[in-house]
Protein backbone atom coordinates (compact mmCIF):
# COMPACT_ATOMS: atom_id res chain seq x y z
CA UNK A 1 0.00 0.00 0.00
CA UNK A 2 1.12 3.46 -0.97
CA UNK A 3 1.70 5.91 2.00
CA UNK A 4 0.36 9.21 1.86
CA UNK A 5 2.04 12.23 2.23
CA UNK A 6 1.91 15.21 4.01
CA UNK A 7 3.73 17.25 1.49
CA UNK A 8 3.49 17.80 -1.66
CA UNK A 9 6.40 18.70 -4.37
CA UNK A 10 9.59 15.88 -5.18
CA UNK A 11 12.03 15.33 -6.58
CA UNK A 12 12.69 12.31 -9.11
CA UNK A 13 15.79 11.41 -11.09
CA UNK A 14 16.83 12.12 -14.73
CA UNK A 15 14.86 9.88 -16.87
CA UNK A 16 16.67 7.22 -18.60
CA UNK A 17 17.59 6.96 -22.63
CA UNK A 18 15.61 4.24 -23.78
CA UNK A 19 15.69 2.72 -27.24
CA UNK A 20 12.97 1.63 -29.24
CA UNK A 21 13.19 -0.42 -32.79
CA UNK A 22 13.69 2.20 -34.66
CA UNK A 23 15.50 5.29 -32.77
CA UNK A 24 16.97 5.98 -29.54
CA UNK A 25 15.02 7.93 -26.98
CA UNK A 26 17.06 10.93 -26.26
CA UNK A 27 17.36 11.93 -22.71
CA UNK A 28 14.59 14.60 -21.70
CA UNK A 29 16.37 17.71 -21.11
CA UNK A 30 16.10 19.10 -17.65
CA UNK A 31 14.36 22.51 -17.06
CA UNK A 32 17.04 25.12 -15.72
CA UNK A 33 16.14 24.15 -11.92
CA UNK A 34 17.76 26.53 -8.97
CA UNK A 35 18.57 24.68 -5.92
CA UNK A 36 20.75 27.38 -4.32
CA UNK A 37 18.41 28.89 -1.68
CA UNK A 38 19.47 30.14 1.38
CA UNK A 39 15.40 30.63 2.85
CA UNK A 40 16.53 32.12 6.54
CA UNK A 41 14.22 29.49 7.90
CA UNK A 42 11.60 32.02 10.18
CA UNK A 43 13.09 35.39 9.64
CA UNK A 44 10.90 37.97 7.98
CA UNK A 45 13.29 38.91 4.92
CA UNK A 46 11.64 41.75 2.18
CA UNK A 47 11.73 40.18 -1.14
CA UNK A 48 10.23 43.15 -3.47
CA UNK A 49 8.81 46.52 -2.20
CA UNK A 50 5.76 45.95 0.33
CA UNK A 51 6.25 42.08 -0.40
CA UNK A 52 8.07 39.64 3.05
CA UNK A 53 8.87 35.60 3.38
CA UNK A 54 8.67 34.04 5.91
CA UNK A 55 10.05 30.69 5.18
CA UNK A 56 8.35 27.62 7.47
CA UNK A 57 10.48 24.87 9.62
CA UNK A 58 9.21 22.51 7.41
CA UNK A 59 12.13 21.46 4.87
CA UNK A 60 12.22 18.06 3.08
CA UNK A 61 12.05 15.89 0.00
CA UNK A 62 9.13 16.97 -0.81
CA UNK A 63 8.77 20.62 0.11
CA UNK A 64 12.93 21.92 -0.51
CA UNK A 65 13.61 24.57 2.28
CA UNK A 66 10.32 24.97 3.61
CA UNK A 67 6.93 26.71 2.62
CA UNK A 68 7.34 30.09 1.58
CA UNK A 69 4.57 31.92 3.26
CA UNK A 70 4.47 35.91 1.76
CA UNK A 71 3.36 39.19 3.54
CA UNK A 72 1.78 41.37 1.07
CA UNK A 73 1.00 45.45 2.25
CA UNK A 74 2.95 47.72 4.38
CA UNK A 75 0.32 49.07 7.49
CA UNK A 76 -2.90 46.39 6.24
CA UNK A 77 -1.36 43.00 4.78
CA UNK A 78 -2.39 39.84 2.93
CA UNK A 79 -0.80 36.62 4.26
CA UNK A 80 -0.02 34.67 1.35
CA UNK A 81 -0.11 30.74 2.14
CA UNK A 82 0.23 30.56 6.02
CA UNK A 83 2.18 26.83 5.85
CA UNK A 84 2.47 23.88 7.78
CA UNK A 85 0.42 24.01 11.59
CA UNK A 86 3.94 24.51 13.06
CA UNK A 87 3.96 26.52 16.40
CA UNK A 88 6.82 28.15 15.99
CA UNK A 89 6.23 29.16 12.53
CA UNK A 90 2.94 30.92 13.95
CA UNK A 91 4.76 32.41 16.50
CA UNK A 92 7.38 34.21 13.72
CA UNK A 93 4.26 35.07 11.68
CA UNK A 94 2.64 36.82 14.37
CA UNK A 95 6.32 38.60 15.18
CA UNK A 96 6.44 39.75 11.12
CA UNK A 97 3.12 40.61 11.22
CA UNK A 98 3.59 42.73 14.32
CA UNK A 99 -0.01 44.40 15.14
CA UNK A 100 -0.78 45.21 11.75
CA UNK A 101 -4.46 44.07 10.77
CA UNK A 102 -4.51 41.00 8.44
CA UNK A 103 -7.57 42.45 5.97
CA UNK A 104 -7.47 38.45 5.13
CA UNK A 105 -5.07 35.10 4.65
CA UNK A 106 -5.21 34.03 1.11
CA UNK A 107 -4.63 30.40 0.10
CA UNK A 108 -2.81 29.64 -3.59
CA UNK A 109 -4.15 25.84 -2.69
CA UNK A 110 -5.39 23.65 0.29
CA UNK A 111 -2.43 21.18 0.49
CA UNK A 112 -1.07 21.15 4.28
CA UNK A 113 1.46 22.38 3.84
CA UNK A 114 0.25 25.53 2.65
CA UNK A 115 -3.02 25.69 5.05
CA UNK A 116 -2.69 23.70 7.90
CA UNK A 117 -1.77 26.84 10.22
CA UNK A 118 -4.84 28.75 8.43
CA UNK A 119 -7.46 28.21 11.47
CA UNK A 120 -4.67 29.02 14.11
CA UNK A 121 -3.32 32.48 11.87
CA UNK A 122 -7.26 33.00 11.58
CA UNK A 123 -8.15 32.61 15.19
CA UNK A 124 -4.87 34.66 16.24
CA UNK A 125 -5.57 38.01 13.51
CA UNK A 126 -8.85 37.84 13.37
CA UNK A 127 -8.50 37.41 9.25
CA UNK A 128 -10.83 35.75 7.30
CA UNK A 129 -9.89 33.18 4.81
CA UNK A 130 -9.61 33.91 1.02
CA UNK A 131 -9.32 31.18 -1.38
CA UNK A 132 -10.47 29.27 -4.58
CA UNK A 133 -12.89 27.21 -3.11
CA UNK A 134 -13.38 24.09 -0.92
CA UNK A 135 -10.23 20.96 -1.41
CA UNK A 136 -11.89 19.08 -4.35
CA UNK A 137 -10.59 16.39 -7.09
CA UNK A 138 -10.16 17.38 -10.19
CA UNK A 139 -12.01 14.48 -11.29
CA UNK A 140 -14.22 12.39 -9.76
CA UNK A 141 -12.93 9.12 -8.32
CA UNK A 142 -13.21 5.90 -10.46
CA UNK A 143 -14.86 3.17 -8.58
CA UNK A 144 -12.34 1.37 -5.99
CA UNK A 145 -9.37 4.30 -6.90
CA UNK A 146 -7.64 5.10 -3.75
CA UNK A 147 -6.69 8.89 -4.02
CA UNK A 148 -3.24 8.81 -2.70
CA UNK A 149 -2.84 12.61 -1.57
CA UNK A 150 -6.04 12.42 0.63
CA UNK A 151 -4.30 12.98 4.08
CA UNK A 152 -2.08 15.83 2.42
CA UNK A 153 -5.55 17.83 1.70
CA UNK A 154 -7.03 20.12 3.80
CA UNK A 155 -10.84 18.53 2.93
CA UNK A 156 -12.74 20.78 5.78
CA UNK A 157 -11.86 24.66 5.49
CA UNK A 158 -14.14 26.42 4.21
CA UNK A 159 -13.38 29.87 2.51
CA UNK A 160 -15.53 33.16 3.65
CA UNK A 161 -14.89 34.52 0.49
CA UNK A 162 -14.33 32.30 -2.93
CA UNK A 163 -12.06 33.74 -4.95
CA UNK A 164 -12.47 33.29 -8.87
CA UNK A 165 -10.46 33.94 -11.55
CA UNK A 166 -9.80 37.31 -12.72
CA UNK A 167 -11.10 39.32 -9.76
CA UNK A 168 -8.94 42.07 -8.03
CA UNK A 169 -8.26 42.41 -4.51
CA UNK A 170 -6.47 45.40 -2.87
CA UNK A 171 -4.72 46.62 0.10
CA UNK A 172 -2.50 49.54 1.17
CA UNK A 173 -1.47 50.13 -2.24
CA UNK A 174 -1.11 46.99 -3.68
CA UNK A 175 -3.56 45.29 -5.91
CA UNK A 176 -3.76 41.46 -6.48
CA UNK A 177 -5.38 39.79 -9.82
CA UNK A 178 -6.58 36.62 -9.14
CA UNK A 179 -5.28 33.90 -11.61
CA UNK A 180 -7.48 30.42 -11.55
CA UNK A 181 -4.53 27.66 -12.14
CA UNK A 182 -5.99 23.83 -11.89
CA UNK A 183 -3.57 21.15 -11.96
CA UNK A 184 -1.51 20.68 -8.88
CA UNK A 185 -4.93 20.77 -7.74
CA UNK A 186 -8.01 22.33 -8.54
CA UNK A 187 -8.38 24.60 -6.51
CA UNK A 188 -5.45 26.45 -7.23
CA UNK A 189 -4.67 30.11 -7.35
CA UNK A 190 -1.75 32.13 -8.70
CA UNK A 191 -1.64 35.94 -7.52
CA UNK A 192 -0.41 38.35 -9.72
CA UNK A 193 0.66 42.04 -8.50
CA UNK A 194 -0.94 44.68 -10.60
CA UNK A 195 1.46 47.23 -12.22
CA UNK A 196 4.17 45.16 -11.40
CA UNK A 197 6.32 42.70 -11.88
CA UNK A 198 5.39 39.77 -9.83
CA UNK A 199 3.52 36.45 -9.30
CA UNK A 200 3.18 34.32 -6.33
CA UNK A 201 2.93 30.81 -7.97
CA UNK A 202 2.32 28.64 -5.26
CA UNK A 203 3.09 25.09 -6.39
CA UNK A 204 2.03 25.40 -10.05
CA UNK A 205 5.63 27.24 -11.11
CA UNK A 206 8.57 26.71 -8.56
CA UNK A 207 12.13 27.15 -9.53
CA UNK A 208 13.58 24.03 -7.56
CA UNK A 209 11.70 21.44 -9.40
CA UNK A 210 8.84 20.67 -11.41
CA UNK A 211 5.23 20.36 -9.59
CA UNK A 212 3.74 17.28 -8.73
CA UNK A 213 0.46 16.73 -10.59
CA UNK A 214 -1.20 13.21 -9.15
CA UNK A 215 -4.92 11.97 -10.54
CA UNK A 216 -7.55 12.89 -9.18
CA UNK A 217 -6.37 15.42 -6.98
CA UNK A 218 -4.55 17.07 -9.71
CA UNK A 219 -4.77 16.72 -13.73
CA UNK A 220 -2.12 16.74 -16.20
CA UNK A 221 -4.08 18.97 -19.16
CA UNK A 222 -5.96 21.31 -16.31
CA UNK A 223 -1.99 21.83 -15.78
CA UNK A 224 -0.62 22.65 -19.00
CA UNK A 225 -3.73 24.72 -19.56
CA UNK A 226 -3.00 26.32 -16.94
CA UNK A 227 0.58 26.78 -17.74
CA UNK A 228 -0.54 28.60 -20.86
CA UNK A 229 -2.88 31.12 -18.68
CA UNK A 230 0.67 32.88 -17.01
CA UNK A 231 0.96 35.02 -20.12
CA UNK A 232 -2.28 36.80 -19.32
CA UNK A 233 -0.57 38.11 -16.42
CA UNK A 234 2.03 40.75 -16.44
CA UNK A 235 4.26 39.49 -13.36
CA UNK A 236 7.07 37.62 -15.02
CA UNK A 237 9.39 37.83 -11.55
CA UNK A 238 7.70 34.29 -9.41
CA UNK A 239 7.24 34.23 -5.64
CA UNK A 240 6.89 30.30 -5.71
CA UNK A 241 5.65 28.25 -2.40
CA UNK A 242 9.06 26.22 -2.04
CA UNK A 243 12.49 28.05 -2.83
CA UNK A 244 13.88 30.87 -4.54
CA UNK A 245 12.59 33.34 -6.36
CA UNK A 246 12.26 32.99 -10.12
CA UNK A 247 13.45 36.46 -11.48
CA UNK A 248 12.78 38.51 -14.46
CA UNK A 249 15.97 38.48 -16.51
CA UNK A 250 15.02 39.63 -19.57
CA UNK A 251 12.93 38.91 -22.45
CA UNK A 252 14.41 35.31 -22.84
CA UNK A 253 15.23 34.55 -18.93
CA UNK A 254 11.93 35.27 -17.09
CA UNK A 255 9.29 32.90 -15.06
CA UNK A 256 7.16 32.97 -18.03
CA UNK A 257 10.22 31.41 -19.82
CA UNK A 258 10.86 29.19 -17.22
CA UNK A 259 7.43 28.23 -17.02
CA UNK A 260 7.42 27.16 -20.76
CA UNK A 261 10.56 25.33 -20.52
CA UNK A 262 8.08 23.41 -18.17
CA UNK A 263 5.60 22.64 -20.24
CA UNK A 264 8.30 21.35 -22.77
CA UNK A 265 9.48 19.23 -20.35
CA UNK A 266 6.54 17.63 -19.95
CA UNK A 267 5.71 17.49 -23.10
CA UNK A 268 8.53 15.25 -23.76
CA UNK A 269 7.79 12.99 -21.16
CA UNK A 270 4.14 12.64 -22.89
CA UNK A 271 6.25 11.25 -25.98
CA UNK A 272 8.80 9.42 -23.92
CA UNK A 273 5.64 7.61 -22.42
CA UNK A 274 4.33 7.19 -25.92
CA UNK A 275 7.42 5.37 -26.95
CA UNK A 276 7.44 2.82 -24.04
CA UNK A 277 4.48 1.93 -24.90
CA UNK A 278 5.67 1.64 -28.75
CA UNK A 279 8.09 -0.58 -27.19
CA UNK A 280 6.26 -3.02 -25.36
CA UNK A 281 5.11 -1.62 -22.26
CA UNK A 282 1.60 -2.20 -21.36
CA UNK A 283 1.46 -0.62 -17.55
CA UNK A 284 2.19 2.04 -15.48
CA UNK A 285 4.43 0.02 -13.79
CA UNK A 286 6.31 -1.30 -17.33
CA UNK A 287 6.51 2.58 -18.48
CA UNK A 288 8.03 3.21 -14.36
CA UNK A 289 10.84 0.36 -15.08
CA UNK A 290 11.68 1.56 -18.34
CA UNK A 291 11.92 5.46 -17.37
CA UNK A 292 13.18 4.84 -14.10
CA UNK A 293 15.01 1.29 -13.45
CA UNK A 294 17.61 2.73 -10.96
CA UNK A 295 15.30 4.21 -8.13
CA UNK A 296 14.21 3.18 -5.11
CA UNK A 297 10.47 1.72 -3.94
CA UNK A 298 9.69 5.76 -2.70
CA UNK A 299 10.64 7.65 -5.94
CA UNK A 300 9.46 4.70 -8.16
CA UNK A 301 5.63 5.46 -6.48
CA UNK A 302 5.84 9.18 -7.11
CA UNK A 303 6.93 8.42 -10.44
CA UNK A 304 3.76 5.99 -10.78
CA UNK A 305 1.68 9.16 -9.90
CA UNK A 306 2.89 11.38 -12.30
CA UNK A 307 3.06 8.49 -15.42
CA UNK A 308 -0.49 8.15 -14.74
CA UNK A 309 -1.56 11.46 -14.86
CA UNK A 310 0.47 11.83 -18.32
CA UNK A 311 -1.65 8.59 -19.65
CA UNK A 312 -4.77 9.96 -18.54
CA UNK A 313 -3.92 13.06 -20.38
CA UNK A 314 -2.67 10.96 -23.67
CA UNK A 315 -5.74 9.05 -23.17
CA UNK A 316 -8.22 12.36 -23.47
CA UNK A 317 -6.30 13.28 -26.04
CA UNK A 318 -6.93 10.21 -27.79
CA UNK A 319 -3.12 9.40 -28.27
CA UNK A 320 -3.65 5.87 -26.26
CA UNK A 321 -6.14 3.35 -25.48
CA UNK A 322 -6.28 2.25 -21.64
CA UNK A 323 -8.05 -1.26 -21.66
CA UNK A 324 -10.15 -2.54 -18.23
CA UNK A 325 -8.48 -5.64 -16.91
CA UNK A 326 -8.98 -8.19 -14.34
CA UNK A 327 -9.20 -6.75 -10.97
CA UNK A 328 -9.06 -3.37 -11.79
CA UNK A 329 -5.85 -3.71 -13.65
CA UNK A 330 -5.16 -1.25 -16.42
CA UNK A 331 -3.09 -2.10 -19.99
CA UNK A 332 -2.23 0.29 -22.46
CA UNK A 333 -2.44 0.05 -26.27
CA UNK A 334 -1.39 2.77 -28.78
CA UNK A 335 -4.05 3.46 -31.29
CA UNK A 336 -2.74 3.14 -35.07
CA UNK A 337 -0.77 6.79 -36.35
CA UNK A 338 -0.46 7.91 -32.47
CA UNK A 339 1.33 11.55 -32.45
CA UNK A 340 0.83 14.35 -29.85
CA UNK A 341 -1.29 16.95 -31.54
ZN1 LIG B 1 0.54 21.68 -3.07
Amino acid sequence: MIKQTNSISFTLPMPVIAMSKNKPFTTIPKPHYNLVFEPQTGTCIKVAPNIWRVCAPNKGPYTFTGTNTYLVGERELFIIDPGPDDKKHLKNLLQAIGGRKVLAILLTHTHKDHSGLAKKLKSATGAPLWFGGKHRLSRPKAPGEINLLHGACDWDLVPERTLEDGQSIAIDGVTLEVLATPGHCANHLCFGVKNSDYLFSGDHVMGWNSTLIATPDGSMGDYFTSLDRLGACDGRHYFPGHGAPIPNLGPDKNGLTYASELRTHRMMRNEQILECIKTGATSISDIVNQIYPDVGLKIKMAAAMTVQAHVEYLAEKKMLNIHQGLLGKKSFSLPQQSTIK
